[in-house]
């Protein structure tokens, strides 16, 4: 059962592993958008660290809430109301109980994703975070739901963004050019769906 510690440690985690990544998340970013996905993301986590240590909240889905507001005020880019709308959805979703199980995740985090499809209007195979997010809620919400499966499928989503052509955000301003590198916001997806196993332990 899942809770609220388990959800701050998630987001901590999830805030380390972006600041580790970020200059690898700036340089996809410089090959087919506009070199900034990384502080971006550095700047939108460090934001959310800072807010759950100066206020804890007092339930997952509080946590959740918190923490996409603050991605939402704090990132300029289009991955802040993205990632935003992700966490702030999921976090809805889960209401106000103090404890979660696995399953509810997955759902939570389902309804998230769909949350984010709708407002950025990108479908599988776009070239976008979704290519990540989409295998990993998948694996989520099968059996029991591993954390471990689902930070595999975002990883290989990521991957797989390689060869597709973008058809959404920046990087579909590039048309055939954004072949052949691997979408920056899937890559920093398969970081925040990593970061769960990380919680788990
Ligand atoms: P910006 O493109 O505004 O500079 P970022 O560089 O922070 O914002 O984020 C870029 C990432 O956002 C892309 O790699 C992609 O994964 C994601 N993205 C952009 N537009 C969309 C969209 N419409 N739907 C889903 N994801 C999107
Ligand atoms: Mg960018
Ligand atoms: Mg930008």
């Amino acid at each position: 059962v899942l809770d609220t510690p388990f959800f701050l440690r998630w987001l901590t985690a999830a805030a380390t592993s972006v600041s580790r990544e970020a200059a690898r998340l700036t340089d996809l970013d410089s090959a087919i958008g506009d070199a900034d996905h990384g502080t971006n993301m550095q700047r939108g986590f460090a934001a959310v660290a800072e807010a759950l240590e100066k206020e804890p909240p007092g339930s997952p889905g509080a946590t959740l809430i918190l923490a996409g507001r603050q991605l939402i005020s704090k990132v300029g880019g289009a991955s802040g109301p993205l990632y935003g709308t992700l966490l702030r959805r999921a976090g809805k979703a889960l209401g106000d109980a103090e404890r979660i199980t696995p399953q509810q995740l997955a759902d939570a985090l389902r309804a998230g994703v769909d949350a984010v499809a709708q407002l950025g209007g990108a479908a599988p195979g776009d070239k976008t975070m979704l290519d990540a997010l989409l295998p990993a809620v998948e694996a989520l919400g099968v059996g029991t739901g591993s954390f471990a499966a689902a930070g595999e499928a975002a990883e290989k989503g990521a991957l797989a963004t390689v060869p597709m052509l973008a058809r959404k955000g920046r990087a579909s301003y590039l048309g055939e050019r954004s072949v052949g590198h691997q979408d920056p916001g899937a890559t920093s997806s398969a970081l925040i769906i990593g970061a769960l196993a990380e919680a788990a332990r």
